[in-house]
């Protein structure tokens, strides 16, 4: 086994160097060589003997999976202690594991599940598809339908291009910035999750100076602002005069602790922006068809440059989109510009039609029927509830959240804007709930983070269950 020296986070310390206000440049990537999030770590998991007893089959099929799959996982965040259960199939709230065990689903496919899984109107048209084909390659009649129904939905989007992921389309709206501004300084926030395109993969957790990952050059940085969310003057401190290509920003920070933009934040961006000539990019991954058809700009009435989409408008299938003003959009237009003014973009799965009809017949259900009245409803009921438990028992905490989306926090604080206070005690609170919730046939997704959606599949009577039984952990608590 290799071992690990010292503490990583130290050894960062040690081997930063400030650069411009708000970003830490890193010297010395050492500590991530030494294994730190190797197989050794995974064998020094806890157990959990609830779990362990009904899910041999996924012991097995992990055991054999560290083997061939790093972590033995395709995306660090699968990985549950002491191993994953292996999914055999997902129906409406419920995904069912190797052996049969159920479990309501609050991950929801990275949250981009806002039917449920296995809808049968997506079904259907999927398997319609199947019948002639999945992928291309070439041009076909949906991507143009496609495209047009998300500008119907959602005005700023004027022009669209699809990509394979929400990493893959932030990269290009970048990109798509910089060419158009000439400019290349950018700025991020705060607990912002990008996915992992390097120039926006930084500052994602506290401390914020740490790298989350090995292999991020000084150059792929060394334009990136790091940003406080929720904080205008800080914002303001930071930019100063300086001339930014984009600020890229989420309208809710999602993974970061699904906390929303408070009132005047992005409204003053925007003004921000305005007077600087820098682009406001609004990663509408997660908040793009969940706040509603027109996404967090409609529900907090602003209007991005760009905006950057993911998850739901492929229905849960791989994808990623550019959209926004037509003037910038136009610079993708190999036909229009050529050389440094033209921005290139695109891929083999890009607007592939599997993906683009799962996306086409979910924002057809969410549009035809009453799903964001049932969902921010259950999410509402959710984060009330759970909120008034907490307050009636010693452990501190806040539910965080805004329609279908929630979290819960521990900390001691009154009012959760930003992650800063993501520390040790949170990490050891949310563990021990999401465990107990996994025990009892619950899934929220990370560990370490307890989050969660809510699907028009899943019941009021689900929603009731989960409430009940953190009741019952804090209750147990208290003992
Ligand atoms: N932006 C946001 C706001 C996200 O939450 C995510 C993923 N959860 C991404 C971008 C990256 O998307 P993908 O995982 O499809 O690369």
């Amino acid at each position: 086994m290799k071992s690990v020296a010292g503490s990583p986070d130290s050894a960062h310390l040690r081997g930063a160097t400030p650069s411009c206000k708000g970003i830490w440049i890193p010297v010395f990537h050492k500590w991530y060589q030494s294994g730190s999030e190797g197989i050794e770590a995974v064998s020094q998991q806890m157990t959990n003997p609830t779990f362990e007893q009904t899910t041999a089959r996924s012991r097995e099929l992990y055991a054999r999976a560290l083997h061939v799959l790093p972590a033995g996982v395709s995306y660090k965040n699968r990985f549950l202690e002491p191993y994953p259960f292996y999914v055999e199939s997902a129906h409406g709230s419920k995904v069912v594991d190797l052996e049969g065990n159920q479990y309501t689903d609050y991950w929801c496919t990275h949250l981009s599940m806002i039917l449920g899984h296995s809808h049968p109107k997506v079904r259907k048209a999927l398997e319609r598809q199947l019948k002639k084909g999945w992928n291309f390659g070439l041009v076909h009649e949906l991507e143009v339908r496609h495209a047009e129904l998300i500008k119907h939905l959602v005005p700023s989007a004027e022009m669209i291009r699809f990509s394979n992921s929400g990493t893959e389309a932030n990269m290009y709206a970048v990109r798509l910035a910089r060419t158009f501004t000439k400019r290349s300084l950018i700025g991020k926030f705060q607990g912002g999750w990008h996915g992992g395109y390097d120039a926006l993969h930084c500052a994602i957790k506290p401390p914020f100076e740490l790298l989350p990952s090995g292999g991020l050059t000084r150059g792929a940085l060394k334009d990136t602002l790091v940003l406080p969310y929720n904080d205008l003057r800080g914002v303001r401190r930071i930019i100063g005069k300086k001339k930014l290509a984009c600020v890229v920003v989420e309208p809710v920070l999602a993974a970061g602790g699904m906390i929303p933009a408070e009132r005047g934040f992005l409204e003053g961006l925007r003004e921000l922006c305005d007077e600087t000539g820098a682009l406001l990019v609004f990663d509408e991954v997660i908040t793009g068809f969940r706040l509603g058809l027109g996404g967090g700009q409609a529900h907090f009435h602003v209007q991005p440059d760009l905006t950057v989409f993911g998850k739901i408008i492929g229905g849960g299938l791989p994808i990623g989109a550019i959209a926004g003003r037509q003037d910038i959009m136009e610079r993708m237009d190999h036909t229009k510009y050529s050389g440094d003014k033209y921005c290139f973009q695109g891929g083999t799965g890009a607007a592939n039609i599997l993906t683009l009809v799962a996306g086409e017949a979910t924002i057809q259900t969410l549009r035809d029927e009453p799903v964001y009245d049932k969902i921010d409803r259950l999410g509402e009921t959710a984060r009330t509830r759970l909120q008034e438990i907490f307050d009636r028992s010693s452990i501190s905490a806040r539910v965080t959240g805004i329609d279908s989306l929630f979290a819960i926090h521990f900390t001691k604080k009154k009012q959760v804007r930003d992650i800063k206070q993501f520390g040790e005690e949170h990490k050891r609170q949310s563990k021990r709930i999401f465990t107990f919730l996994l025990n009892n046939g619950i899934v929220m997704l990370v560990p370490e983070h307890l989050h969660a959606a809510i699907s028009y599949s899943h019941s009021e009577d689900e929603i009731d269950a989960l409430i009940s039984l953190v009741e019952e952990y804090v209750k147990a608590q208290a003992l």
